[in-house]
Order: C-alpha cells, then sequence, then structure tokens
C-alpha cells in the first residue's frame, strides 16, 4: 500500500525545486495506485509565513496534481497541519527519554557558544555528541542526577531534547536511487527533537507524522540526505518499521555552479517559481510560470525531466504518460541543470499540441478585451465569432509559443493594419507601385470564387501574363494588408478578410 507524502514549510512559495518533489511523488503514488499526502510542516513559528500554504495549494492545482489527504481533505489520519498535532509529539518525546534514546539539555546559548569557540582555538569542530556530552562542562541529564533535572525543571530552566546518537557503530542504510549508504555514527551530533518553546524540531516531527500518516515512501530533496541517519535512527529507537527513501538531485543554475536558488531567476531573466508570488513583507513581486503564460502541462513535462528520464528518446509526456512511465530508478544521482530554453521549447511544443478549439477559447477573452479597439474593418461581430478565430489561430499558430503571441501575429485578421513596416516600404514599394496596384484590384473585382486557391491562381495568371516578377505585386500586397513581410500564406489572408476589405486595404495603402 504506498503512501507518500509533501511536506513543505510554508516559509514562503514553493520554488521549482520543491513542485518537482511534489510532481514526482505524485507520479509515485498514482503508479502504485497509493496515496498522496499533504502535510504542512510549520513547527518553525519563526520563519512561519501566513499566505504559503495557500501558494502552495494553490500551486498543486494548477499543476493538475492535486493531494488526495492533506489539509481541509480527507481527513483520514490528519490534522496535516503540525501546528495542530502539538500534543502529539511531547508523548513520543518522553517515549525517548525513558528508555535511553534522548535526554534533557540545558545548556544556554552562551555556553554552547563558549564550547564552540574552546573548540576552534584548539582545530577542532565542535560536535554535541559522546565525545563531549558526558563530560565537563555541558549540563544535562546524562551528566545530572534525576533530582538535579525534575529541580531544573520545575524550576523553569529552559531545556531542550536532544537524541542521543550511538557510539561506535556503522549504520547501513539504503536509498532507492543512491543505493547502499553506510555512515559512522561518531559523525553525527546528538540533535535537538524538542525546543525550549515546547514545539517539536522538524526532526522529530517528520519521523512521527510519517509513521502515524503510514507513510511507505519518503521521497525528498537531496538536502535531507544528511538527515536520513538520524531519521533511521529515530525509527530504529521507536521500534518502528522505516519506510524506504530515495532522495532526489539538486536542480542546478542554468549556469555556474551550485544549486538553483529562489533568487536566480530574477538575476537570469525566468522564473522560479509556478505562480506569481508578492511578499507580503517588502511589497516584490516574482513572476510564476503561469501568469507567464506556460501551461500547466508543458511546465510539468519540463519539471518531469529535471532528474529523471524514460530511458528513450520520447521527450513529450502527457501527465497520464508520466504516471505510466515513472520509476525511481531512472532518477538520477547527479544534479540537473535547469534549462529555461529547454522550457520554452516544451512550451512551444504543447502549443503545437493544443487543439485549436482550446486555443480559441482562450484567444477569445483577449479578443474580447481589444473590441473597442478592433476596428470596423473586419464586421466586429466576426472578430469574436468562433469559427473565425479558430482559423486564424490554425493560420498563426505554429509561429506562436504564448497565447499572448497571438495578438501580435493575428491583428491584422481583426483590423487593417495602422501603419506600415517603413524599411520595408521603402524598399517594395517603388514608384510605380501605385499604379499596379490600381489594376490589382481591378482583378480583383473580377475573382468571383474568393478562394485561397482560386484567388491565387487568377493573379499568379495575371502577373505572368504582364510579364513582371511576382515580387513586384505579391510584397506590396503583403505590406497593404498585413502592415509587414510577414504572417502565413497571403492569398489564405485575403479569403478570411474577404474581398471588399482586401480592396479596401489596397486603396488604403495606395493614399
Ligand atoms: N519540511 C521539510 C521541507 O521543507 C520536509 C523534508 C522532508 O520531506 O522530509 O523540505
Amino acid at each position: 500500500n504506498v503512501r507518500v507524502r509533501f511536506a513543505p514549510s510554508p516559509t514562503g512559495p514553493l520554488h521549482i525545486g520543491g513542485v518537482r518533489t511534489a510532481l514526482y511523488n505524485y507520479l509515485f503514488a498514482k503508479k502504485h495506485n497509493g496515496t498522496f499526502v499533504l502535510r504542512i510542516e510549520d513547527t518553525d513559528q519563526t520563519r512561519y509565513v501566513a499566505n504559503a500554504e495557500k501558494y502552495i495549494i494553490d500551486s498543486l492545482n494548477w499543476c493538475n496534481i492535486p493531494f488526495d489527504e492533506g489539509p481541509g481533505k480527507n481527513k483520514k489520519l490528519g490534522p496535516y497541519r503540525q501546528s495542530e498535532r502539538k500534543e502529539i509529539y511531547k508523548k513520543y518525546a518522553d517515549i525517548l527519554i525513558n528508555s535511553g534514546w534522548a535526554y534533557y539539555a540545558f545548556d544556554t546559548a552562551e555556553a554552547l557558544d563558549l564550547e564552540r569557540k574552546n573548540h576552534e582555538s584548539e582545530g577542532k569542530t565542535f560536535i554535541y555528541n559522546w565525545h563531549n556530552r558526558e563530560k565537563g562542562r555541558l549540563v544535562n541529564s546524562l551528566v545530572l542526577t534525576d533530582e538535579e533535572v525534575q529541580k531544573r525543571i520545575k524550576k523553569g530552566d529552559k531545556y531542550v531534547v536532544r537524541f542521543k546518537s550511538p557510539q561506535d557503530e556503522t549504520l547501513i542504510m539504503n536509498d532507492e536511487i543512491r543505493g547502499e549508504i553506510k555512515i559512522d555514527t561518531n559523525i553525527l551530533d546528538d540533535k535537538i527533537l524538542f525546543k525550549s518553546d515546547g514545539m517539536p524540531t522538524y526532526h522529530l516531527a517528520n519521523i512521527i507524522d510519517d509513521h502515524l500518516m503510514e507513510i511507505s515512501h519518503v521521497i525528498r530533496g537531496e538536502e535531507w540526505l544528511p538527515s536520513m541517519a538520524l531519521h533511521v535512527l529515530l525509527y530504529k529507537a521507536f521500534g518502528w518499521n522505516a519506510p524506504k527513501f530515495a532522495h532526489l538531485p539538486l536542480i542546478l543554475k542554468p549556469i555556474g555552479k551550485g544549486k538553483l536558488s529562489k533568487r536566480d531567476g530574477d538575476k537570469l531573466g525566468f522564473p522560479v517559481f509556478p505562480l506569481a508570488y508578492k511578499n507580503e513583507e517588502t511589497g516584490e513581486i516574482s513572476r510564476g510560470y503561469k501568469e507567464d503564460g506556460y501551461f500547466a502541462d508543458a511546465f510539468i513535462n519540463m519539471l518531469a525531466f529535471l532528474g529523471w528520464n524514460p530511458g528513450t528518446e520520447q521527450e513529450l509526456f502527457s501527465l497520464e504518460d508520466l504516471i505510466q512511465e515513472f520509476d525511481l530508478k531512472r532518477v538520477s544521482k547527479s544534479g540537473a541543470k535547469f534549462n529555461p530554453d529547454k522550457t520554452k521549447w516544451f512550451q512551444q511544443q504543447y502549443m503545437q499540441l493544443k487543439s485549436n478549439a482550446e486555443l480559441t477559447d482562450l484567444y477569445l477573452p483577449i479578443l474580447h478585451s481589444k473590441q473597442n479597439v478592433i476596428s470596423s474593418a473586419v464586421e466586429k461581430s466576426s472578430a469574436v465569432e468562433k469559427s473565425y478565430v479558430r482559423k486564424v489561430i490554425s493560420l498563426i499558430k505554429e509561429r506562436a509559443v504564448f497565447v499572448s503571441d497571438f495578438w501580435d501575429l493575428s491583428s491584422y485578421f481583426f483590423e487593417a493594419p495602422t501603419k506600415y513596416d517603413a524599411k520595408a516600404s521603402k524598399k517594395n514599394w517603388k514608384p510605380e507601385t501605385g499604379l499596379l496596384m490600381e489594376d490589382l484590384i481591378k482583378v480583383i473585382e473580377n475573382i468571383q470564387d474568393f478562394s485561397s486557391e482560386n484567388t491565387e491562381k487568377q493573379i499568379k495568371e495575371w502577373i505572368t501574363h504582364k510579364e513582371i516578377g511576382f515580387g513586384k505585386i505579391m510584397q506590396p500586397l503583403r505590406l497593404s494588408l498585413v502592415g509587414k513581410l510577414a504572417g502565413p500564406h497571403l492569398f489564405d489572408i485575403m479569403e478570411m478578410i474577404g474581398k471588399q476589405e482586401t480592396i479596401k486595404r489596397i486603396e488604403n495603402a495606395i493614399e
């Protein structure tokens, strides 16, 4: 029974690394008919950001990877916010103290600082574990008597609960992606499990919740690999079966070295967040893939490939395909370089994959908002007529990356050009062009069947008959209709805007 969880801390917006972790958890769950749990790890109250949880949930929904259990949904093993589970953790901290796996420590921050400095002056790093904890200056329940401990607690002395990491053991662990990992327990320090503010630390709460929420696989970022030994030991200490672990490779900067950071996007000009995010404190707004015009499925396809590959040449995968193909065995150990150009490439591919009908529905609201700008050139009604817009899209789609490109690529289907490309006009509109265009209008007036093929045939015959180069007619004609030397097949445009409009635009250009 596969149960996985995505366990973000609500300290700000989710960046693409976080979304990738959520995606891999989702894919793994769905592939095995399992359950995808969202757990909000909000025990660190100093870093809590109020709108972050909503941001996380909105992001998962936009990406189409909703959770099955989580805040406000299917309360089976909830609550799913750690701040609502406070009472649970204390009890388990006590269990570890009673079994000797944990102990109280009363050291003040100043005392620990001093200890660190003393070690440094001897060229050593201070580790709070068996090297130090039972001798000398540290104050904890391993050196105090029970009465002393109780007295201090009663008196209200501040304390934390620390894990007692074992001495001289070799821990052999297994990671689903990295294989066997060996750790010498002597390098571990006695991590704090329970803080003086009455809240558990990440480590304790995480393990207890994974156990109580019956998590079968922990799939998370590589930055948690150093915590794996402690987590495995905690399961052992509680006498619980540990879930399987899989640590995902880092996402690296597109250029240079190191992990992609939340700051890199602004610096390098691409979003690192799924949705735009406003920092309530600074007022600063960060870009998001959604607002930048990316399709969610293109974004997800791109993310899936940041650390995983199907082992074939195929790159385009729907969410369904990804669920079918996803396998932890094909997740790489080494970091995945983020590539903004590749992201755009995916978007471009998905633009071509979308149906004209779907794109029409996305374009219509934009056209509606432009309706009073659109001149009388083309009947206003046809500008928002679905079948017309659908044809426009079929003609311009291959040049578009984003829906927001549509207007620039197609405005001339809805309104006559208001200006003409100066350089192109100078080059192609010769002194004799006006007269030629007047002749052309006469030819056009006589065309009965204004379909693209027929118009093309008739105009080309006329040009051949007149023995003038095609360019002398076609370029000025394109300028007249489009305003620039761009766009799809000219006769397709003519068929779309119609005979009257074609003539009117040529007349405009002659003036
Ligand atoms: N709360 C941790 C985070 O923010 C979760 C790590 C884990 O998945 O165990 O990444």
